[in-house]
């Protein structure tokens, strides 16, 4: 006994890959996966403009809406190290003052 894979029935077959019950099952599973794609191409179309990390200058994700990636996220030392060098910067220049 199987399971189609588009509406869920059981179904019984003698060809051990089959997914669908019926040939309308997968046709409409193809269907399906054919939107999908069409709805990813359009995605990143949309996203077409590079975006780059903040932190590191990576290319940013089109999944990813931050304004830093991944890496920099989970691990931002390059921005602490930016902004310690920002006020290192601000402290010289305030004893030379
Ligand atoms: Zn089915
Ligand atoms: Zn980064």
């Amino acid at each position: 006994m199987k399971h189609c894979q588009w509406c869920d029935a059981q179904f019984t077959t003698k060809i051990s890959y089959q997914i669908y019950c019926s040939s309308e099952c997968r046709e409409a599973a193809t269907r399906e996966k054919i939107a999908e794609r069409y709805a990813i191409a359009r995605r990143n179309r949309r996203h077409g403009k590079v975006r780059k990390c903040k932190g590191c200058g990576a290319g940013l994700s089109v999944y990813n809406d931050e304004q830093l990636c991944m890496k920099c996220t989970v691990n931002p030392n390059e921005v602490t190290k930016a902004l310690k060098d920002i006020k290192g910067f601000m402290n010289g220049k305030s004893i030379t003052d």
